[in-house]
């Protein structure tokens, strides 16, 4: 039988992730799936990154992950999100081609000396007491290990469905499901639920009024995802807006019925963030109409994804109400959307290593624990791969914390809250979020990946030489002296009031619109402006990041804080709809009974202490 450390099953963006740590770690890996042609396929929107999803991308990169660069190689367009809000919260996203993201993965897992591939789809777990051993494939191969990450994405018992005629069992379109492998993890008593996620329509973008919609281009300014390579990026491509209205809405509600979602066929629950379209309608009577992206699958190819109508009804419908979105009135739809309900085991079923609790060697990442998204799927395969690798080297597991990492801030949730619906990560799930972002992404985890080995020498040396170079800004910018006359035309410029004694550079830049990079550079210092990101935001940001830390602080010392039975949850308007929703429905006795509700931010806890000691009072 075939040896190996680590067995990863699945070749999605937990199994990719988790192959490359693994092996990254020192662990001879086997990355073992279905079909070796999928290893990196996106099933739903090729884009990466987002709010928070862009950090954690970051942070895969920091611990040598394959996501980052996998992106900045394949991306088709990419925008900084939440510019306008401050450099705190920027997050990263780029839309991607499908295809060249996918090779890109595999290009790099392929880098890997200790990393080896088979295609397979594993239907039984060999135990050895209560330990893994190795496993067995469907078309007989067997193979032992002392480690298996299972990462096996929406394919467990996986079920499409478009309208309430058609279901086809799959892992998603064109994949078989996983059947066998659920039995066998069942047989070792853990729990299983379901849950449920859609994908929308593509169409032929030869056949869209692309001139009668609006143009969405990407920024111009460069950006790389991964710390560590500097790739070329592909040639950039435009997005379109345009606007499901009246008459989509008329179409919905007349054949509401023959929705799977809505005919009652699919019980599990779906992401609420990703709602489909007949979600929004059913949702939001009022709303006049709903935005609809169409955006590029990739650079050859015409088809686009039409994003914002994500729907299960049946496949003639969609076509007639795509056909009523203007600018596609003479539509041609080359793939139907359609609703998936698959098999996940609820998280709170493992450890924070995401080792499965009670079997040793068996780790579980992506979203078989509960979670959507690529991003929140890469973050889970990493930790898995590491502590896999960490087991069989007999090395201490990696925890990540919550002031740690975004990964850590999801892992803790899942593991201590489980989920009640398709977990996604928000900034609001992170209580030290100004501390988490994606500028000081290596710079937080570069210990972690030291401590495991994740990154090679050559990487090691740029990524600290960057942060000496950060370091050395920063600290010029709290010794550097800058007269009247450097900076008065800085501030001048900025709208900004004048000084009439030299003050401190850091001073300055606490000043909205004073750039850390133009007060050096009134100073005669040059430094590269890719460096001086991480320094201003520490310099305009620190009286902000020192209040989120007492306020955290304050959080947790109410944490034994009484809620009466009666409270009104729903009327608690300085809360958010999610909170005061699932309050409503939980009724939680504590105000640690609360935290613990998945989906709870700490300013909502903060509004609820609020609303409750304005109602004693
Ligand atoms: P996957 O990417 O699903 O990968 C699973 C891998 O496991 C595959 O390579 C598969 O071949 C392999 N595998 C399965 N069983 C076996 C076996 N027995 N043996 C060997 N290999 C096996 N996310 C969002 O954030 N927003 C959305 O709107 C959204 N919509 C979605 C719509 C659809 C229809 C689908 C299918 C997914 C959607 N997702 C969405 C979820 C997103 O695709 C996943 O979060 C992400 O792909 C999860 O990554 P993963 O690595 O956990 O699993």
């Amino acid at each position: 039988m075939e040896r190996y450390d680590v067995v990863v099953v699945g070749g999605g963006h937990a199994g990719a992730e988790a192959a490359n740590a693994a092996a990254r770690a020192g662990a001879s890996t086997l990355l073992l799936t279905q079909n070796l042609e999928t290893i990196g396929q996106m099933s739903c929107n090729p884009a990466i990154g987002g709010i928070a999803k862009g950090t954690v991308v970051r942070e895969v990169d920091a611990l040598g992950g394959v996501m980052g660069r996998a992106t900045d190689l394949a991306r088709i367009q990419f925008r900084m999100l939440n510019r306008s809000k401050g450099p705190a919260v920027w997050s990263p996203r780029a839309q991607c081609d499908r295809g060249l993201y996918r090779r890109a993965v595999r290009a790099i897992l392929e880098r890997q000396p200790r990393l080896e591939f088979a295609q397979g789809t594993v239907s039984e777990f060999l135990m050895s007491g209560e330990r893994v051993v190795g496993l067995r494939t469907k078309e007989g191969r067997s193979f032992e290990c002392s480690a298996i990450v299972l990462t096996a994405g929406t394919f467990l018992r996986g079920r499409i469905h478009m309208g309430t005629t058609t279901q086809i069992p799959a892992g998603r379109s064109g994949d078989a499901p996983s059947v066998e492998l659920v039995e066998t993890i069942t047989t070792q008593g853990l729990r299983v639920e379901r849950f449920k996620t859609g994908t929308p329509p593509r169409i032929d973008g030869r056949t869209a009024n692309i001139a009668q919609l609006e143009r969405q281009d990407g920024d111009s300014k460069p950006y790389w995802f991964s710390s560590f390579e500097k790739s070329q990026h592909p040639q950039q491509l435009p997005c379109y807006l345009t606007y499901a209205g009246e008459p989509v809405k008329e179409i919905i509600l007349k054949h509401l019925k023959e929705s799977a979602l809505y005919g009652g066929l699919i019980s599990g629950r779906g992401p609420r963030y990703c709602p489909s379209v007949e979600d929004k309608i059913v949702k939001f009577p009022n709303a006049s109409r709903h935005q609809v992206f169409l955006e590029p699958e990739g650079l050859d190819t015409s088809e686009m994804y039409v994003n914002g109508l994500s729907t299960s009804l049946p496949a003639s419908v969609q076509l007639e109400f795509l056909r009523r979105v203007p600018g596609l009135e003479k539509v041609r739809m080359t793939r139907a959307g359609y609703a998936i309900e698959y098999d996940y085991f609820p998280p709170d079923q493992l450890l924070p290593t995401l080792q499965v609790r009670g079997i040793q060697g068996l780790y579980f990442a992506g979203q078989i624990n509960g979670t959507t998204g690529y991003e929140e799927a890469a973050g889970q395969g990493v930790v898995a791969g590491i502590n896999a690798a960490a087991g069989v080297m007999n090395c201490e597991p990696l925890i990540l914390g919550r002031n740690q990492a975004f990964i850590g801030v999801m892992i803790d949730d899942l593991v201590n809250r489980g989920v009640d619906e398709p977990y996604r990560l928000f900034t609001s799930r992170a209580e030290f979020r100004l501390l988490l972002r994606q500028d000081n992404a290596a710079r937080r985890l570069l210990p972690i990946a030291e401590r495991y080995e994740l990154l090679a020498e050559s990487e090691l040396r740029l990524l600290h030489s960057v942060i000496d170079s950060e370091n050395s800004a920063l600290l010029l910018a709290d010794e550097t002296l800058i007269s009247p006359a450097d900076a008065n035309p800085i501030l001048e410029s900025s709208g900004s009031h004048p000084i009439t004694s030299s003050v401190r550079i850091s001073e300055l830049v606490k000043r909205p619109g004073v750039s850390l990079s133009r007060t050096l550079e009134a100073n005669g210092i040059q430094i590269d402006e890719d460096h001086l990101a991480w320094g201003e935001i520490e310099i305009k940001y620190a009286g902000y990041i020192n209040r989120e830390r007492e306020a955290a602080k304050r959080l947790a010392e109410m944490d034994d804080f009484r809620l009466p039975a009666d409270l009104p949850f729903r009327a608690f308007n300085s809360m958010s709809y999610e909170a005061r929703e699932k309050l409503e429905r939980l009724r939680p006795s504590t105000l640690g009974q609360a935290s613990r509700i998945p989906g709870l931010s700490p300013s909502d806890l903060q509004g609820l202490v609020m609303e409750v000691v304005r109602r004693s009072s």
